[in-house]
């Protein structure tokens, strides 16, 4: 499962930035996930409750926000925004559309408690 490597991935990265503040527990991790990702928010879901256990996140709470994909039509110029992954213009159906948002995969937030 790809998503599990790319949880690991982020658990490492949270340890880290956890250890820098010297927190000791994760609260609260949000995700930006785009629709042309690759990846399936619910799968990512399953994958950070795993792993989770035994962590500084393990009562985090793991909020993802799906981006839509926006693109531009390089022939009439409109914006076409689409929760599937279909490349054609809505106003005019053309298919030379220049891909704005909806690749990414990002760490928005995290969220640290310290105890002194
Ligand atoms: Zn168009």
């Amino acid at each position: 499962m790809h998503e599990l490597s790319i949880i690991a991935n982020l658990f490492e990265l949270l340890e880290e930035q956890a250890g820098k503040v010297g927190a000791n527990k994760i609260t609260l991790v949000k995700l930006k996930v785009g629709v042309l990702s690759g990846v399936v928010p619910e799968l990512l879901q399953t994958a950070f409750d795993i792993y989770k256990k035994d962590t500084l996140a393990a009562e985090a709470e793991l909020v993802i926000e799906k981006v839509p994909l926006r693109m531009i039509c390089q022939n009439c110029h409109q914006e076409t925004i689409r929760n599937d992954i279909i490349f054609t213009c809505s106003f005019c159906g053309s298919s030379q559309l220049e891909k704005k948002e909806g690749t990414e995969l990002i760490l928005e937030k995290v969220e640290l408690e310290i105890d002194e």
